[in-house]
């Protein structure tokens, strides 16, 4: 394999392999940009069959958090850790202290913070060993903590925005499916429910959805079928590549607005969600709450109401992006990478 000429490299300025016998710790940290910060991304732990394939997702998606780092305008660089496990056999303390200690290496270039298969527990065992890690818990009135509320939060903000631009609307009557009810999820349904929106919900594990059933009154569907179910606004909030040759099709809304990393699984199915009228919200764009929280509590000295306030610019910046998508004739998604690089050639030459 060569990294420098894999379809996933992007110029990224490091990649670290780390091995710990003691631990068990393998681990891949990929820092894509530090033009206008130090690389900030979660640490993600994977059962992948390969290290080529934690290699892969290490690239791509430590390029991702420089976009989207960049889009939240935080003065945050693009990096991401892998570590190769299953989360639910090969955890301990110890592997995590020495994920901490390799990330200490990087002597700060490297932020890293929770991100699926790793929790807040685990993030304080990384602390125990580097202070450049963030996602832990917080007492009463810090700031920080589990970012999936304010995820949450900025994919409510821009799904209302997406819906004005799209339908000219409130949220008030209107129906929105929402796939996969975890840590984002569900707090976003309890945000819809309030300002009156109707809900479709499915989630692989039916307990989840029978809790939002239960909690908000929300309409259950199998999860197979969510897609094609009557609703104005489709919110995907589980799994990544869920709009793809396949999927799109099937779509009966207008609007495609939620948290999941990656929802494209091509760059051509953001050109056939704008063929077919629907509103895609970039997903690193509308999903930026949880690092504008994670990057607030890494700098300290800030207040929930500094947090809202940066997370209450997301509905602006997805407007741009659909007002000059509507205008050039791009998809948004197009646009959204567009400006993303923009920001990063400005850092570079700033
Ligand atoms: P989570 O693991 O807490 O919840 C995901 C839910 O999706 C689970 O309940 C799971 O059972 C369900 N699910 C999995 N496959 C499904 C399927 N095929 N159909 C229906 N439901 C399915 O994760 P989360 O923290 O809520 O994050 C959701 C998504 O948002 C992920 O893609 C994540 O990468 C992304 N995201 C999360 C954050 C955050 O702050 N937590 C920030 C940015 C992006």
């Amino acid at each position: 394999m060569d990294l420098f000429t894999l379809p996933d490299f992007d110029g990224h300025e490091q990649v670290l392999f780390g091995h710990d016998p003691a631990t068990g710790l393998r681990a891949i940290i990929a820092i894509h940009s530090t033009a206008l910060g130090a690389a900030a991304g979660g640490c993600r732990m994977w059962p992948y069959p390969s290290s080529d394939e934690a290699l892969t997702d290490a690239l791509r998606l430590s390029r991702g958090m420089s976009y989207k780092n960049a889009m939240a305008e935080l003065d945050l660089g693009g990096g991401k850790a892998v570590i190769l496990g299953d989360a639910r056999v090969h955890k301990s303390p110890a592997l995590f202290a020495a994920f901490g200690r390799l990330v200490d290496t990087l002597g700060g270039r490297y932020i890293t913070a929770e991100d699926v298969g790793t929790t807040t527990v685990d993030m304080q065992q990384v602390a125990t060993t580097t202070r450049f890690v963030s996602g832990l818990a917080r007492g009463r009135g810090e700031v920080g903590g589990d970012p999936g509320p304010k995820t949450a939060l900025g994919v409510f903000l821009g799904i209302q925005a997406a819906v004005r631009f799209q339908l000219g609307r409130s949220l008030d009557g209107l129906t929105v499916a929402v796939q996969g009810l975890g840590g984002v999820g569900q707090p976003l349904c309890r945000l819809l429910v309030a300002e009156g929106a109707r809900l479709l919900v499915a989630d692989a594990r039916a307990e989840q959805a029978e809790r939002v059933r239960e909690e908000l009154g929300a309409t259950v569907v199998p999860a197979q079928t969510l897609l094609e179910q009557p609703a104005e606004v489709f919110a995907p909030c589980a799994l990544g590549a869920i709009l793809n040759a396949q999927s799109i099709p099937r779509l009966r809304a207008r609007v495609v607005a939620g948290a999941a990393n990656n929802q494209l699984a091509c760059a051509n199915d953001g050109e056939a969600l704008m063929r077919a009228g629907i509103l895609y919200a970039p997903d690193y764009v509308i999903n930026a709450g949880g690092i504008i929280n994670v990057a607030h509590e890494y700098r300290g000295g800030s207040t929930e109401v500094a947090v809202r306030a940066a997370i209450e610019k997301i509905p602006e910046r997805l407007t741009q992006i659909f007002e000059r998508a509507r205008r050039d004739t791009l998809p948004t998604s197009t646009v959204a990478d567009q400006m993303a690089r923009e920001r990063l050639q400005a850092g570079r030459q700033g």
